[in-house]
């Protein structure tokens, strides 16, 4: 491709809405455009990206046994009703209605019509086991869409569903799903972890993210420092291995606690570690009951293992007005004695004893707390946020380590949740009928692309790796003026193409210090730079985007050479 004839609009400055680096710099490099809020379009440069990505997600999908389809982006509103799903997906469903005033919405994930082919098509465990996956345009009306292509509204995702008789053979497909992701992933020349995921809205028996770790990233991970566990924070569990029954030896006391909100400033006040308080969170249930949550002061509430917990949709912290008619108090006093709700408590509060908590007055605490004597808990249970130094659920001697990630695939078992809802069976060997056992896998394709820039570039631009960047080598014509330039740089060019290298040529009449700029910002992985000095000795320069390394090429063999390093960076992942 030459430069001159392509449509790569590069910008000097960063968009103001771009907060993150991949945003800024795929605006930049000219891979996008803004058409509204969370909806791009995509520009010839982004594109070959977007296609790199998705053709690796093919190739490996192909070859796990999957196979290609592809569903429509209008969804009947029938096939939702029927999983229920049409009255429980919040706003997030872009809902709309035909000329004949049926309702629609625009697709954000596909179980409804994927498990609706299935049941019309496949009768019997013959045709079994089954995975079908689409490349294909989401929807989600999401409430805060940002950072380009990360989070948008338009997304292309790639979504497979796996179909099977029994729970061994769903397991089977997962795996198999999981050992593709793998690969894909490290194709793609990323650093990632597959971490245990909570199941969350789309709901199912166990779940597992794959996180390109990156500083930028919107989920929070732990790791164990010494096993194989690694977990979203929404889910990593927590266990209190050697917890000792605590005795109670302090009264209970109150004290007054003047001006002093948080549990930061009444353990300043009371001369005390904040982990020495317990602290009262009420919370509002999605089904409306308030109760109260305890956890030791330094814990922050992971509210979607208190949601899981209660086995409601989700849970809030309540508002002033709710805490008042709960405690009776303003917002800062709560405390579990005298309360009228329920109350639940983290479990590492089972290990505590003569602690402070609210008095449930304004500028009152008590000190010399304790469950079972001063109040009632109903429940104990893992409720709280992991952080690093926790102690490893799984094994005896490690520690979890934290890390910032950017989830860009997740697989779930699904069970039978959508083929129960939606009646999909097949027959078995004994022509009984028998629900299917589902999985669902998904691949964020744009999101990927960002998240490798993420983890690739510098000041000066990005550096994708070379499975994922838009041409594989840059030709630069130092002064397309000078004919020995222009003629050898045309050969080179011709050279590359010839040995099926994507080679984009700058041929502009541009200074120097301009081209050499925009390509550190485009990062293509090699460039060649054919300049009048270096071609009075033959030579071209060649330097390698990511390391700076440069060295000189006899212009015979540049084509050659740089052929072959485009393969082995290929081969090497
Ligand atoms: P998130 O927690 O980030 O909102 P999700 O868990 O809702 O994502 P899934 O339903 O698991 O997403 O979708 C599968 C994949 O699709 C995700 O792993 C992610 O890579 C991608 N994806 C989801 N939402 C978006 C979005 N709004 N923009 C771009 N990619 C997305
Ligand atoms: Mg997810």
């Amino acid at each position: 491709m030459r430069y001159t004839q392509y449509l790569l609009p590069t910008l000097k400055e960063n968009p103001a809405d771009a907060e993150v680096v991949s945003h800024q710099l795929m605006m930049r490099a000219g891979m996008i455009r803004k058409v509204a809020a969370g909806i791009y379009s995509y520009m010839p440069f982004g594109l070959r990206s977007i296609r790199k990505m998705e053709e690796i997600i093919r190739e490996e999908l192909d070859r796990a046994g999957a196979i290609e389809c592809l569903m429509p982006m209008a969804n009947p509103a029938e096939l939702w009703q029927e999983s229920g799903r049409w009255e429980k997906y919040g706003k997030e469903l872009l809902r709309f209605k035909d000329r004949k005033a049926t309702d629609f919405c625009m697709g954000p994930t596909h179980e409804e019509v994927i498990t609706d082919i299935v049941r019309n098509t496949v009768k019997s465990y013959r045709q079994l086991p089954l995975n079908l996956y689409q490349i294909q345009t989401k929807f989600r009306d999401e409430i805060r869409p940002r950072f380009g292509l990360m989070r948008g509204r338009e997304f292309i995702m790639k979504d497979a569903y796996s179909f099977d008789l029994d729970n061994e053979g769903a397991d089977k497909a997962y795996d198999k799903m999981y050992q593709a992701y793998r690969r894909i992933f490290q194709r793609c020349g990323l650093k990632f972890r597959a971490v245990e995921a909570d199941s969350g809205a789309i709901g199912g028996a166990f779940s597992h993210e794959f996180m390109v770790l990156a500083e930028s990233g919107e989920d929070a991970i732990v790791s164990c420092d010494a096993c194989e566990y690694a977990a979203n924070v929404e889910k990593a569990e927590l266990i209190y291995r050697d917890q000792q029954a605590p005795t109670a030896s302090a009264e209970l006391q109150k004290v007054e606690t003047p001006e002093q909100k948080s549990i930061e400033a009444v353990a300043a006040f009371l001369k005390l570690e904040p982990s020495q308080l317990v602290k009262t969170l009420i919370v509002q249930t999605s089904e409306e009951e308030l109760l109260a949550v305890l956890l030791r002061g330094d814990r922050d509430l992971n509210e979607i293992k208190l949601a899981n917990l209660l086995d409601v949709d989700g849970v809030l912290l309540a508002d002033d007005e709710l805490v008042k008619k709960a405690t009776g108090a303003p917002t800062g006093f709560a405390g579990p004695i005298g309360l009228a709700i329920r109350v639940i408590a983290d479990s590492e509060v089972k290990g505590m004893a003569d602690f402070v908590v609210g008095g449930n007055a304004v500028d009152l605490h008590y000190t010399g707390a304790n469950y079972g004597r001063d109040f009632a808990v109903s429940q104990f249970a893992d409720l709280r946020q992991a952080v690093a130094g926790d102690p490893c659920p799984r094994c005896d001697c490690g520690q979890l380590e934290s890390w910032r990630g950017i989830e860009v695939g997740h697989v779930f078992k699904l069970g039978t949740k959508y083929s129960e809802a939606m009646n999909a069976t097949v027959l078995d060997d004994s022509g009984k009928a028998r629900t299917l056992v589902m999985g669902c896998y998904g691949i964020g394709v744009g999101r990927t692309v960002a998240a490798a820039i993420e983890q690739n570039h510098d000041e000066h631009g990005m550096m994708l790796p070379m499975p994922l960047a838009p041409f594989q080598v840059l030709v630069s014509m130092v002064n397309p003026k000078d004919d020995a330039v222009r003629e050898a740089s045309e050969k080179l060019y011709q050279q590359l193409l010839d040995l099926d290298v994507e080679v984009l040529l700058d041929d502009r009449d541009e200074r120097p210090g301009i081209k050499f700029k925009d390509a550190d910002l485009i990062g293509i992985p090699l460039r060649l730079t054919v300049g009048s000095r270096n071609l009075k000795e033959s030579r071209v320069e060649l330097k390698h985007r990511a390391s700076g390394e440069m060295n000189l090429l006899p212009i015979d063999e540049a084509a050659g050479t740089v052929g072959q390093l485009v393969a082995e960076a290929l081969d090497a992942h």
